[in-house]
């Protein structure tokens, strides 16, 4: 799934000026949108949505202006190429990457991985913190820059437990699972991307097992 957003920041401030209607229209007890469900049922069949957000993709940008690339410093990190599993307790694969429904990109951008609040959570592979914080639609998410460019986002946490900026190696525990942001079910949202911005997502269950973790 490579190049599909045209425009994210056009596409997101229409999905939201019409999520802001029908909440209007809820709110003021009109429930006929032109024969629409409301908009919660209007939502895919899924307990992610985890989407665009404007404001979590502003902060990881200008968070990420001001902690420069270490490439020298690549040997923290952790073996090179390799991947560790992001939960080591049994989880269930809820929603897939790629699947086709109500999010801005047209399909779910992560992998969902079932598992209770309070899960502890660990980096799939080493990297810079390059934002720890609440991020919009994928609630309490910390998003890490790996060595190969890649970013990594753990989102709907329920704990955050490392610092933005902080050198983690691969398998380091980052925090806690949970059903912040826009999520229905406990549950973390992993996301890969190839670059930072949001569209160029990577199957995030190919890219581990290319690196020998096999979300199963
Ligand atoms: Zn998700």
């Amino acid at each position: 799934m490579g190049d599909h957003i045209d425009s994210p920041r056009i596409a997101g401030s229409t999905r939201r000026d019409a999520l802001g209607l029908a909440a209007g229209l809820l709110t003021g007890g009109a429930l006929a949108l032109g024969g629409a469900p409301p908009a919660a049922a209007a939502e895919p069949d899924d307990d992610c949505l985890a989407d665009y957000d404007a404001d979590y993709e502003l902060a990881l940008a200008l968070s990420e202006a001001e902690l420069p690339e270490d490439s020298a410093e690549l040997e923290r990190y952790g073996p090179p190429g390799r991947c560790a599993m992001p939960l080591r307790r049994r989880f269930r694969i809820t929603t897939r990457y790629g699947v086709p429904g109500n999010w801005i990109a047209g399909y779910h951008t992560g992998i969902d991985l079932a598992v209770p609040r309070g899960t502890p959570v660990y980096a799939v592979g080493g990297g810079r913190v390059v934002l720890a914080r609440w991020s919009g639609a994928y609630g309490k998410a910390v998003t890490v820059r790996m060595p190969d460019g890649h970013y990594a986002v753990y989102a709907h946490l329920s704990r955050i437990s490392v610092r933005r900026g902080a050198r983690l190696r691969t398998g380091a525990y980052l925090g806690s699972s949970g059903a912040t942001g826009r999520a229905t079910g406990p549950h973390l949202h992993l996301e890969i991307r190839a670059h930072r911005g949001y569209g160029s997502d990577v199957n995030p269950a190919q890219y581990l097992a290319r690196r020998g973790a096999r979300l199963r």
